[in-house]
């Protein structure tokens, strides 16, 4: 009886046993692996190296300007108008398109520096018309004041208004500065981020000088590289500009922006430094 017993518990046990053994897969004998003796060159892959481009800060960027349609061989003098926008800009600008249309081999340009407070919905529209003729916005301060007599706090408040009256036009964050009144020392040249700009002829047009004054005092100290002070809102300024434009190209001249100057003549122009002129580089055939 006992036997019987254990014999059917072993069959329990054993038919299990055989049954799963049969559903087994079945396992392939692996090939013994090789390690091998011979040395194996790693795979390094190529890196091209990424040298990010080196700005440097201190310059006044003119990378992205277009100076394609400077003559290479012409001298070059920038004009500049004070105090804009005012009631000459339309006349400036008539005069400004009338000589590049009839020109389009020496297309004249200009830096106008602007006060802030100046600019309105309708002062904007001129000076959006100004950039269409290819003129450079550049920054006067906001209220026309002396800017040795404030604190940089100050400044930097008449500065950083105008600058951004000025982006809604162009669109750019800094523009050049010129004092008003040529009035720079130690504190606002640190305080100002970008090139001051001065000049090299006064036309004093602002005196009330006349249309012949104004043309003659350009012409008799014209210099390539010059920097020549006018004003906007006086209807002798226009009246010498009429004719300064095709006589200075008669004499081999292009005028120019203050930023066109400083790249086609390779003079870079650092922040908070002083310019009355940017003379050709050595480097620059
Ligand atoms: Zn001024």
């Amino acid at each position: 009886m006992i036997k019987r017993n254990f014999q059917r518990l072993s069959l329990l046990f054993v038919l299990p046993l055989l049954f799963f053994s049969a559903c087994r897969p079945t396992v392939k004998a692996q090939p013994k692996i090789q390690m091998s003796t011979e040395r194996i060159t790693p795979i390094i892959p190529k890196y091209v190296e990424v040298v990010p481009p080196t700005i440097d800060d201190s310059v006044w960027d003119t990378s992205h300007l277009d100076i394609s349609h400077i003559d290479r061989t012409r001298k070059l003098i920038a004009f500049t108008f004070d105090d804009a926008p005012k009631g000459s800009l339309e006349n400036i600008l008539a005069v400004f398109a009338a000589f590049n249309e009839s020109n389009p081999d020496c297309k004249a340009s200009a830096t106008l520096f602007c006060n802030g407070n100046l600019i309105d919905n309708d002062s904007a529209h001129s000076l959006q018309t100004a950039l269409a003729l290819g003129l450079e916005l550049g920054n006067h301060g906001y209220s026309h004041l002396d800017m040795t007599k404030l604190t940089a706090e100050e400044v930097r408040a008449e500065i950083d208004d105008t600058d951004e009256l000025l982006a809604r036009v162009d669109g750019k964050e800094k523009h050049l500065f010129r004092a008003p009144y040529g009035r720079v020392d130690e504190a606002v040249k640190a305080t100002v981020s970008v090139p001051v700009l001065d000049w090299t002829i006064d036309t004093l047009d602002w005196t009330g000088a006349s249309a012949e004054d104004i043309y003659q005092t350009v012409f008799s100290q014209k210099l390539s590289g010059s920097i020549v002070l006018m004003h906007d809102g006086y209807p002798h300024t226009v009246d010498a500009l009429k004719r300064l434009l095709p006589d200075l190209k008669a004499e081999g001249y292009q005028a120019v922006s203050v930023s066109q100057l400083s790249k086609a003549h390779a003079c870079p122009l650092k922040k908070g430094s002083v310019y009355i002129r940017a003379r050709k580089s050595e480097a620059v055939k």
